[in-house]
């Protein structure tokens, strides 16, 4: 199974680095989590990975896959990247069903109506879902169209799962229920995770490993018991 690698990487905004030179390997499998206070630099990474911005230099790859390499040049588009990814609003399309909200991206990717039907449903079982697939997402809970939010980035079978504050709109007592369930959900298909959080309780509870991020660079970087520990 091959690691993520982010190699020297660097993502500008005009003349400031908002990512500033940081590396880190990602086995797959893992949960990682980056941690780290607004502004420091977390949405930027995960938008680089992703493929939704471009990053300035370094290397972004998946074993021999290229992903991003400012050297040489190469920036695969995000539809290349076979990644799933989950924001903090569940923009979830009003006027679909829960169904047709997984459905539509799958459409798009021209994958056949027999096995649209069999992953959405597989989807939604994933997640707990399975009753709710003719609802409209206003007919939901918050905690609800989040799972609906997950299901849409699993149909496509992501090999990279990225979540940026995925639970933030939930209320504290949910956010707690949630979390847990991710990680189960995570461990079960075994997919490598990067998670996005500002809240520690939250890195501290379902990570394997969390990178402290500060200004643009990673701070610390090792297991919840390390970061725990140190002052
Ligand atoms: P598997 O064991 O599922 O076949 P690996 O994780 O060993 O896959 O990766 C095998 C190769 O597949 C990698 O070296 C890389 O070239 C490619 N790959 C892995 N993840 C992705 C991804 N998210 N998007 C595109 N290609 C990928
Ligand atoms: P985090 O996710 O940790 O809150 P971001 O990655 O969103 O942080 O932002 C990192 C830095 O980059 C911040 O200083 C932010 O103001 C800046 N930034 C983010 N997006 C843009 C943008 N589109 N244009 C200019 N600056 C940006």
């Amino acid at each position: 199974m091959a690691d993520l690698v982010l190699d020297r990487l660097t993502i500008a905004y005009g003349n400031v680095n908002a990512v500033d030179d940081i590396s880190l390997t990602v086995p797959s499998g893992e949960f990682l989590t980056l941690l780290g206070p607004s502004g420091c630099g977390k949405s930027t990474t995960l938008f680089a990975i992703s493929g939704l911005n471009e990053a300035t230099s370094g290397t972004i790859r998946i074993g021999d896959k290229v992903f991003f390499d400012g050297a040489r040049g190469i920036a695969v588009p995000p539809e290349a990247r076979n990644i799933g990814l989950v924001f903090q609003s569940y923009a979830l399309w009003p006027h679909k069903t829960v169904a047709e909200n997984l459905s539509f991206p799958l459409e798009l990717r021209k994958v056949g109506r027999a096995e649209r039907d069999s992953r959405i449903k597989e989807g939604l079982e994933l997640v707990e879902m399975g009753k709710y697939a003719e609802r409209y997402p206003f007919e939901l809970s918050g905690g609800q169209q989040q799972r609906v939010a997950l299901a849409r980035a699993l149909v496509y079978r992501p090999r990279l799962l990225l979540l940026d504050e995925p639970l933030s709109n939930l209320d504290a007592k949910l956010r707690e229920r949630a979390r847990i369930w991710l990680r189960e959900l995570q461990e079960r298909l075994n997919v490598t995770t990067i998670y996005v959080t500002h809240d520690q309780s939250e890195a501290l509870a379902v990570s394997d490993r969390i990178a402290v991020m500060s200004m643009g660079k990673i701070q610390q970087l090792g297991t919840p018991t390390d970061i725990y520990e140190r002052p």
